[in-house]
């Protein structure tokens, strides 16, 4: 790697070290580079960073909270609606924010319930739209993450690709913490993930065919998540540097 781009500065030159990051992952897995898809995590980041990584051809990025998603939602909205941005709620969806969520983001990954499903497709139908959704799964059965557990995953999804108002495009999962885990372990835990999609898919259940996306990998292990079969990663603190406390 040349020596400028061990260490760049601006958000383009982080962003093509994380390019290739992901080019030399999906290689050495065997596959194509272009078959993972990088999301931005915009996180805590200003508007005017969301526009920077813009710039440099992000065309799929995601927030966590529904605050942060509206605040932003004004200056991405040209993009949104010309179709060449894709912005994802990544994080934790309280019922009584549907209506932003649907106002601003094209698509949902943190599906954990199927009564949040049915109150989100519910509004989908009355206003004649869909959204693109996956179902986030806890792979590793942490307390302190949300997600449905990966022996309940495969119902929920079959349930939530049912649905008219949905479009079950695949799953999401934040993979255990390396620090503590071995990469075997973290590995295990996206190769889970993998299973769940592949039976999901494998049923031929109504509206399952295109629930082919797996969401996974960050910043500490999206080498690991390319290896297991990622097609999106969702990468923050490789592309803007660590995030100041909230
Ligand atoms: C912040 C965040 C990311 C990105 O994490 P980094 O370690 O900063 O790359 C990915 N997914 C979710 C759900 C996040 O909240």
């Amino acid at each position: 790697m040349p020596e400028q781009l061990q260490s760049p500065s601006s958000v383009a030159g982080r962003l093509a070290v994380v390019r290739e990051r992901i080019a030399a992952a999906a290689r050495a897995a065997g596959r194509e580079p272009g078959e993972v898809r990088l999301l931005v995590a915009t996180k805590t980041q200003p508007a005017e960073a969301v526009l920077e990584v813009l710039a440099a051809g992000v065309d799929l990025i995601g927030e966590n909270r529904v605050q942060e998603l509206v605040a932003k939602a004004p200056a991405v909205a040209d993009r949104v609606a010309d179709g060449t941005l894709q912005v994802h709620m990544i994080g934790h969806l309280q019922r009584n924010k549907i209506n932003q969520v649907l106002a601003t983001a094209t698509g949902l990954e943190t599906l954990d319930s199927f009564d949040l499903a049915r109150a989100i497709s519910d509004r989908c139908v009355r206003d004649g739209r869909t959204l693109d959704v996956m179902v986030q799964v806890n792979v590793t059965g942490e307390a302190s993450k949300s997600g449905v557990g990966p022996e309940d995953a495969v119902a929920l999804a079959t349930a939530v690709a049912a649905l008219p108002g949905l479009r079950l495009t695949g799953f999401m999962t934040i993979g255990a913490p390396l620090e503590g885990a071995t990469e075997q372990t973290v590995r295990s835990g996206f190769a889970r993930l993998r299973a769940i999609r592949d039976e999901v898919v494998a049923s031929a259940a109504p509206g399952t065919s295109a629930a082919r996306e797996l969401s996974m990998g960050m910043t500490n292990d999206l080498e690991l998540a390319v290896a297991e079969g990622a097609t999106v990663v969702r990468v923050g603190t490789a592309v803007f540097g660590p995030r100041p406390p909230r």
